[in-house]
């Protein structure tokens, strides 16, 4: 018996996971329905997440879906919360995922049983209508998510106390009304805040975003119009970024990413440019600095009663709204401190995934990372490999060995990242969904496919790393995977190719280039 803790998009993979090694799951959900941060709400509920109403992802279907269901081929590329929603619901309903969730029940506590030493088992408590009910599991996945906990650090803005204008968190923001005719200042620049900046400008009398830190900024529209994630998040392109000599991989990035426009003369280059950073997903930034509806400004000095001071800036801004975008603490209200401790928003876990301490590895989190690329792959691998190591199906390494990795990569996150906040959660993602794909089977053989299905190795290998790659085989194979490949192109080109058909010949522009490179390549070899 697994307890899930959370329905969102890791619950729903979790279950979903247990279901498949025919493990028994209960899934509890403070809410009244799943979805977790997808499902927007017009009021801020308390433990989950709020979106404002034009959150759009910014990865793409055929990345963003789970690994044996694909979207259906008419949604569009990038998903306003709605469909995404829709697509969790469609998926729970396939899967008969709901018949496992209790609704309205929230996680108060988990505990280890006394005989935790043997059986691994843990206590959980749980809340529903003003009643505790107390239950045992014989493990337990956490997916409370980390999207709901605001970090408002207002000691590091001094002056703050005098400011006279409003200020509030992005978790508050809903509608651009707050902003009409209003001189705003939104610190801080994740996704969340250009995002807020860009619908501002609509209405505002004046917007700057403050970022001390600077961002690279992506479009969802990458080259030759194809979505940026399909484009960058290639076995081909990993290959490359691991390999190349760090300097040589830097340039590269640094070039492709200023090739849409240079970064320095939009005030944006990062601080230290060389330091893998969050790409910034936004499709109107640039235009709007150009059209001079956004300006960029470094870090804010100092409040003052109706305006801010930022460094090296010797004017004062008036500001009447400011909107902090800095981010979320992570925290396990219902988890004893010594299960899982949490750091600097560090929470030491061993591939994200398990304490390293437990005499059982009977409890794992799920989601609790930020991969440079789509969650729900993720979520889900982890689902997979959790359930096999619950199920005794794949061992963790010792107790050392674990705890090792772990401040290893809190060390190399530091050298190669710049550890602030909780950038020590960034990590690769496909090496990372490959790692975890190699502990339970899944992974992808490329040469092995050469042999016995060329095309799909070729495919697979210079294409984008969608996640059916994972249903090839091992355990969960599914047989619909192969053509999930092989058509991922078709449902991208489906909702935009609405004028004229979509025909074969661009299906596959990476590829073809790649092919009739080394066709071209071998032709000059054997020419010679
Ligand atoms: P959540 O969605 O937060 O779900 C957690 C669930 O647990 C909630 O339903 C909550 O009610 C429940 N819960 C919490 N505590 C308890 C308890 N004690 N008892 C019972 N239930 C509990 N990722 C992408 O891959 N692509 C994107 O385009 C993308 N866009 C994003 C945009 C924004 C604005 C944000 C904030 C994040 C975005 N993300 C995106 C990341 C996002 O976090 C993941 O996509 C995903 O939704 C996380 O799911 P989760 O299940 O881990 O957490």
């Amino acid at each position: 018996r697994v307890a899930v803790v959370g329905a969102g998009v890791s619950g729903l993979a979790a279950t979903k996971g247990c279901l498949d090694e025919g493990l028994e799951p209960t899934c509890f959900e403070q809410s009244q329905d799943i979805g977790g941060l997808w499902r927007y709400t017009e009021h801020i509920e308390a433990g989950r997440p709020s979106l404002y109403p034009s959150v759009i992802s910014n990865t793409s279907k055929e990345m963003s879906a789970f690994s044996d269901f694909p979207f259906p081929e008419h949604f569009p590329v990038f998903l306003p919360n709605a469909l995404l929603l829709d697509y969790l619901r469609r998926f729970a309903e396939r899967f008969g995922l709901r018949e496992r969730i209790r609704f309205g029940t929230t996680v108060v506590s988990i505990r280890k049983r006394p005989d935790f030493g043997t059986t691994g088992q843990w206590s959980v408590v749980t809340e529903a209508g003003g009643k505790q009910t107390s239950e045992v599991f014989d493990a337990v996945m956490v997916c409370s998510g980390n999207f709901s906990e605001p970090s408002l650090p207002l000691q590091c803005f001094p002056g703050i106390e005098r400011f006279r204008g409003q200020y509030f968190h992005s978790r508050q923001y809903k509608h651009p009304d707050v902003f009409q005719g209003k001189r705003v200042l939104v610190v801080g620049m994740g996704n969340s805040g250009v995002d807020i900046a860009v619908e501002a400008s609509r209405v505002a009398a004046k917007v700057t975003i403050s970022t001390s830190r600077g961002a690279w900024l992506f479009s969802r529209v990458f080259d030759h119009g194809y979505p940026w994630d399909m484009i960058l998040n290639t076995r081909l392109m990993s290959l490359i970024k691991t390999n190349l000599p760090r300097p040589l991989s830097w340039w590269l990035v640094n070039y492709k990413v200023n090739k849409w426009f240079n970064h320095e003369n939009y005030g944006l280059q990062p601080e230290k440019s060389w330091l893998v950073r969050e790409p910034v997903v936004n499709d109107d930034l640039p235009s709007y600095i150009l059209t001079g509806r956004i300006t960029i400004k470094p870090g804010v000095k100092e409040f003052k009663d109706n305006s801010v001071l930022f460094h090296n800036c010797p004017e004062e801004e008036p500001i009447d709204v400011v909107v902090f975008c800095t981010g979320y603490n992570i925290s396990f209200p219902f988890l004893e401190e010594s299960v899982v401790r949490v750091e600097n928003k560090h929470a030491s876990l061993y591939k994200y995934v398990f304490p390293t301490h437990l005499q059982k590895p009977t409890l794992a989190v799920l989601g609790l990372i930020k991969p440079q690329g789509a969650i729900i792959p993720v979520a889900e691998m982890q689902a997979r490999w959790v359930t096999r190591v619950f199920k005794g199906l794949c061992q963790l390494p010792s107790q050392s060995v674990m705890e090792k990795e772990v401040n290893e990569k809190k060390k190399n996150q530091i050298q190669w990242f710049g550890l602030t906040f909780d950038e020590v959660l960034k990590t690769e993602w496909l090496l990372y969904l490959d790692t975890l794909a190699s502990f339970i089977g899944a992974k992808p053989s490329v040469l092995g496919l050469l042999c016995t299905d060329p095309w799909l190795a070729l495919t697979i290998f210079f294409g984008p790393c969608s996640p059916y790659q994972y249903r090839l085989g091992g355990p969960g194979r599914w047989e619909g995977a192969r053509q999930a490949i092989l058509t991922q192109w078709d449902r991208i080109l489906k909702p935009t190719r609405t004028r004229v058909p979509a025909g074969s010949s661009s299906s596959f522009p990476s590829l073809l280039i790649v092919v009739g490179f080394l066709l071209l390549l071998a032709a000059v070899i054997f020419g010679f």
